[in-house]
């Protein structure tokens, strides 16, 4: 296998030259409904190196086959796939295609899998007997962190780190080839630079095919040649229904679509040409009827000389009508370019009712607080209060104000002096490894009054209509294993844990009463400071910004926000169900339902501009209302309000929502 390799080397190492010649793929995980970055700066950098690029959402043959070379920048959460999808990948490498995946990455394993992460280390040495490296030096990655390797059986060794760990392997896997690296080669804010884009443009060529594009499409088997997806599609009734049709034949010519015998345009910058291959896509469109629910079936229909394709679509248009009194509402930040007096008449113009505002967060508050040690507010050097400000514009143009405090997460706006007075106090969590956790540790009672202060000020002394928790929770597994909360869950246990801490991390036979140990401490929390805030404030509305992959919230980060609801803690709750996946967005509002008393208020958050959906199309906005709606939700939150991107979405909406 390494002679095979070094051979393959080689023969391709001397390609570096010629971008231009091929037509790669980024994989889209926030189109295709996963999370991470997406593809951003990894399509940046390579069409600034002079590469065709496209992005791709799904792993159909069809879709894969229209690129040279695939990039999986970053696949820990791909979003809902098909079953068979990894088969896909393998075909289109065993039939001669390219795949270099970086940073998370799980399959094509026979090369190189990711398997764990190492933190705070940049240096690289390369193989400098491999020529695809030949001349390259040794380098310090951009990002912080990178993930280790597990060499396949068809892996070759090209990079390692400084504890000689492989972080980049090459190999083939039948007619095709495959980079697998943990370097983090396009995530935010970083794009390839220097010796990386270097090494990213060498991968590129070495993995670039070597078989012709139509011998690679033979390849694929005996998959249909008209692929149409989805075979189903959700939609906003009274907006278009989009479905994409791809179509591959021999020679260069297009040929013509029919949607229930209507001809469709192909979509010209799609028309990826070569070899003899001649792929079309079809952007297809079937309009619905609004106010009216209903499923029908479309024909799509496409003949290339003596054959006819044809493919069945469904289009199941929805309309559900809201309840009394629904709240449309949006996360909101404060800052210079959306000041209350702008936006607060812009949410009324756009049919909304409410605002969910970000006041304060960990030792940071953003109005004129006198309990939080860290103001920035815009307005103090003013003599101002942004929150007095908010609620003023808010209720003169019928908006309901609810702030919202990130309560456990030290935010990254702390001082640098109230950060070390809280590293002296050692108030701050604790990995398993001891190294410091920038998040208030729950079992430190001064923590847990300095989370209850803003909640109970902002309650207190502002005419506010709720107040949100946010951030109320663990960051992930790795908190606190600091002293107190092992001598705190020891004495409510009752148990000495006798090696710790293996014995309450996963696979160790204390970890389930540790889970249940982490729930208690953040519930702790919501307890005491719901109990206060009701006290201070008897007519104001309690809601919690929380995960939406309950139970899964639970287990990863003590957050046991249903049973917040059950001990009416809470008088509404916000998952933050942020996707681009509607299909994903359906199922999670379901599951939430079920999670709940029978009618315990939901106002489902919808991911109109969030670290893992963006959405530019009003009618998808619309359908995830629809489909809140539909599961009983009293209202949604957009995450978050951007100035003109939030009116772009909302403007066309608004007749629609009270309807
Ligand atoms: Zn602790």
């Amino acid at each position: 296998m390494r002679i095979a390799l070094m051979v393959g080397l080689m023969v391709s190492g001397v390609a570096v030259a010629e971008p231009g010649a091929w037509r790669i793929g980024v994989f889209d995980t926030r189109e295709a409904g996963g999370e991470g970055v997406g593809p951003r700066f990894a399509v940046e950098a390579l069409t600034k190196a002079g590469y065709q690029v496209g992005t791709f959402a799904d792993f159909s043959p069809l879709t894969l086959a229209q690129f040279d070379i695939l990039w999986l920048a970053d696949m820990h959460s791909a979003g809902p796939q098909p079953g068979d999808w990894r088969q896909h990948l393998t075909t289109f490498v065993q039939a001669g295609g390219g795949v270099l995946q970086s940073w998370h990455h799980h399959i094509l394993g026979e090369v190189g899998m990711g398997i764990r992460r190492v933190f705070g280390s940049r240096q690289m040495s390369i193989a400098s007997d491999q020529p695809v490296l030949a001349g390259m030096a040794d380098f310090a990655a951009s990002y912080g962190d990178h993930i280790v390797e597990q060499v396949g059986p068809q892996g070759t060794v090209l990079v390692k780190n400084e504890f000689g760990d492989p972080v980049v392997v090459a190999g083939s896997i039948g007619k095709g080839r495959v980079v697998s690296t943990g370097l983090a080669l396009a995530i935010a804010p970083k794009r390839p630079r220097d010796a990386e884009l270097d090494l990213v443009q060498r991968l590129l060529a070495w993995v670039a095919p070597t078989v012709p594009l139509a011998d690679r499409l033979a390849g694929l088997g005996d998959q249909p040649q008209l692929a149409v997806r989805p075979a189903t599609r959700f939609v906003a009734a009274g907006f278009p229904a989009k479905f994409t049709a791809t179509l591959a034949v021999l020679g260069d010519a297009v040929p013509q679509l029919l949607l229930d015998g209507t001809k469709v345009e192909a979509v010209p910058e799609r028309q990826a040409r070569g070899a003899g291959v001649a792929f079309a896509t079809y952007a297809v469109a079937v309009p619905t009827a609004p106010g009216q629910n209903g499923e029908t079936t479309h024909q799509l229909r496409v003949q290339v000389g003596e054959k006819v394709y044809e493919q069945t679509v469904t289009v199941k248009a929805l309309y559900v009508p809201p309840v009394p009194n629904e709240r449309r509402a949006v996360w909101l930040h404060v800052g210079n370019d959306r000041a209350p007096a702008v936006v607060m008449p812009e949410l009324k113009s756009l049919g909304l009712n409410m605002a969910v505002l970000r006041i304060a967060g960990g030792t940071a508050a953003f109005y004129a607080s006198k309990v939080q040690p860290d103001v920035q507010d815009p307005l103090a050097a003013t003599g101002g209060d942004w929150l007095a400000e908010a609620v003023r514009c808010a209720h003169a143009n019928g908006i309901e104000i609810h702030p919202y405090v990130n309560n456990c997460v030290v935010e990254g706006r702390t001082s640098p002096a109230s950060l070390q007075k809280l590293r002296d106090e050692h108030r701050l969590q604790q990995t398993a490894e001891g190294h410091e956790i920038a998040w208030f540790c729950p079992s430190s009672e001064e923590n847990v009054a300095a989370i209850e202060r803003p909640m109970v000020e902002i309650a207190t002394n502002y005419a506010v209509d709720g107040i949100q928790y946010d951030f109320i929770r663990y960051p992930s597994a790795q908190g606190c294993f600091c002293p107190r909360c092992r001598a705190l869950f020891e004495q409510e246990t009752g148990t000495v844990v006798k090696d710790w801490p293996k014995d309450v991390q996963k696979g160790g036979e204390r970890y389930d009463a540790w889970v249940e140990f982490r729930c208690r401490r953040i519930s702790a929390i919501v307890q005491r400071v719901s109990t206060a805030v009701r006290k201070a404030n008897p007519k104001i509305k309690i809601s919690a910004a929380v995960f939406r992959d309950w139970p899964t919230c639970r287990e990863n980060n003590g957050q046991d926000w249903a049973r917040w609801c059950r001990e009416g803690w809470l008088d509404f709750v916000c998952p933050m169900n942020y996707t681009n996946s509607d299909e994903l967005f359906q199922s999670n509002c379901a599951d939430h339902r079920a999670a709940l008393p029978e009618g315990f208020p939901v106002a489902q958050g919808i991911g109109i501009n969030s670290g893992n959906s963006r959405m530019a199309d009003p009618g998808q906005v619309l359908l995830q209302i629809m489909l809140a709606r539909q599961q009983g939700a009293i209202g949604f939150v957009g995450f978050c309000y951007t100035p003109e991107h939030t009116a772009q979405l909302f403007r066309p909406l608004e007749h629609l929502l009270a309807e």
